[in-house]
């Protein structure tokens, strides 16, 4: 009987490790890291731009360079100095480039 006792308690033992391992694994490294990555850029992002989305920011990006002396070209969409303006049309500018 002993021997009988002694081969249950070590099956027992045995599915506690199993049931530790199922317990890891489900926890581990994929699922959480993840929602605290998200957590993380969701912080970034409400710090950078609120309320917004990465496209507005390259938006941005793209029309502040334009400083009072230049021109954004409507055909190439460079920046340019005023003195490569050659014409204007709608209220589109052209430079020299793309009119030369
Ligand atoms: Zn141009």
């Amino acid at each position: 009987m002993a021997a009988d006792y002694d081969e249950v308690r070590s099956d027992v033992k045995e599915s506690q490790d199993r049931s530790l391992e199922a317990l890891q694994s489900a926890n581990a490294p994929d699922a959480r890291s993840v929602v605290k990555e998200l957590d993380e850029a969701d912080a970034l992002d409400e710090g950078l731009t609120p309320g917004g989305e990465i496209l507005s920011e390259e938006l941005i990006v793209q029309v502040i360079p334009e400083a009072a002396d230049e021109f954004t070209c409507y055909s190439c969409f460079l920046v340019r100095h005023r003195s490569q303006l050659v014409r204007e049309n709608n209220g589109h500018s052209y430079c020299i480039e793309c009119e030369g």
